[in-house]
């Protein structure tokens, strides 16, 4: 079978390669891909900048957003073929950690876990792969190709789940108005979480305007570009997903008081700014502020991306899908140009017809 190879650690080593079927320790369940969602992790590892290949292995098989069909399941599992799945990305740590072992592998405190196509574990970017029942979660068929949307939506479902038990420190808590930092799909499907929850919602993005625009708009929410010192915002929810230094550091001046400021982005590299710790400490003691970051998904935040997808307008989440590309043109999925949102691999099994090379 085919899948998508890399040497991690090396830039620019990955291609489609021929290699041998998923591996029965993978997990009973047998799946046939149908499509999958590339990230800026994924980027990250195509760069050689992140990842690592099995032990043993010198490769790893790429790919952590997954959409696949059932093709074979032990009886009683609770699978059947031709069931529509999702990969949970983490594995627990073997320890397992106190967090790993109530299922809460998301908050790995040893952080000896695994993760599908990231770290140390192959991934679902093969025309077949294996799987755990206990890691697999079933789509709803009508969400069709934007079941592959589960994956990033788990991760914003975790920072809500987050976001809602910090807010449970004060009885009077009734957050109004959301700041969401970028536009990208993170950015654009916390602001979907955000409007299901009718929030005041307030988008800033560098893109002036065109598809984020109007799917902010769709959503009822204000799009803001250019320059985030000049938005007349104070939000008492702020989910950062840039990862970009000066917007970390610009929207703690948008913060009301008893604000939750969530990062979702990841910055990279090391940055020359300086900055005032001292007022941060002062505005974030003074007003109960409070700052926190989070990674990855545990199951029931997959069930919650599930529920918020399938409430969601489908027009709407399709829009967010700015490139689908076949298997032998993945690179083309990979390469970001200004505008994208999330551009999808079709797998040959894709039983939705012929993959478009745009939609
Ligand atoms: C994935 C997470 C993962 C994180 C760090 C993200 O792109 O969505 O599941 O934990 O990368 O590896």
């Amino acid at each position: 079978m085919l899948a998508i190879t890399l040497k991690p650690g090396i830039a620019n080593s990955a291609q489609v390669t021929e290699v041998p079927p998923p591996d029965i320790a993978d997990g009973p369940v047998l799946v046939r891909t149908l499509a999958l969602g590339v990230c800026g992790t994924d980027r990250d590892i195509l760069g050689g900048l992140y990842g690592s290949a099995p032990s043993g292995a010198e490769k790893l098989i790429l790919g952590h957003e997954s959409l696949g069909a059932v093709v074979e399941a032990p009886s009683g599992c609770g699978f059947a073929p031709g069931d529509r799945i999702v990969g949970i990305v983490r594995r627990p740590d073997p320890l397992p950690c106190p967090a790993c072992a109530v299922g809460e592998w998301d908050m790995c405190s040893t952080e000896l876990y695994t993760e599908r196509g990231i770290k140390g574990r192959h991934g679902y970017g093969a025309e077949l792969f294996r799987i755990e029942p206990t890691f697999a979660v079933r789509i709803p068929d009508a969400l069709g190709h934007l079941g592959v949307l589960v994956e990033p939506a788990s991760i914003v479902a975790k920072a809500w789940d987050h976001i809602g038990r910090i807010g449970a420190r004060s009885r009077s808590c009734r957050p109004r108005t959301l700041l969401v930092t970028g536009a990208g799909p993170i950015g654009l499907l916390a602001a979907l979480f955000g409007a299901q929850r009718q929030l005041d919602l307030h988008v800033f993005d560098r893109t002036p305007g065109g598809l984020k625009r109007d799917l902010v708009h769709a959503l009822g929410g204000t799009y803001h570009s250019g320059s985030l010192t000049d938005l007349e915002v104070s939000a008492d929810i702020i989910i950062e997903c840039t990862g970009a230094v000066p917007v970390m550091v610009e929207m703690v001046a948008h913060s009301a008081a008893n604000a939750i400021m969530c990062l979702l982005g990841l910055p990279h590299g090391a940055s020359e700014r300086t900055y005032d710790v001292a007022a941060l400490g002062r505005t974030m003691v003074l007003r109960n502020q409070v700052l926190v970051g989070t990674v990855n998904a545990n199951r029931s935040h997959y069930e919650a991306a599930v529920a918020a997808l399938a409430k969601a307008p489908r027009d709407w989440l399709a829009r967010l899908i700015t490139r689908r590309v076949p298997l032998s043109q993945w690179q083309d999925a990979v390469e970001h140009r200004f505008g994208d949102i999330k551009n999808l691999v079709i797998f040959a099994g894709d039983r939705e017809g012929p993959p478009a090379s745009r939609s």
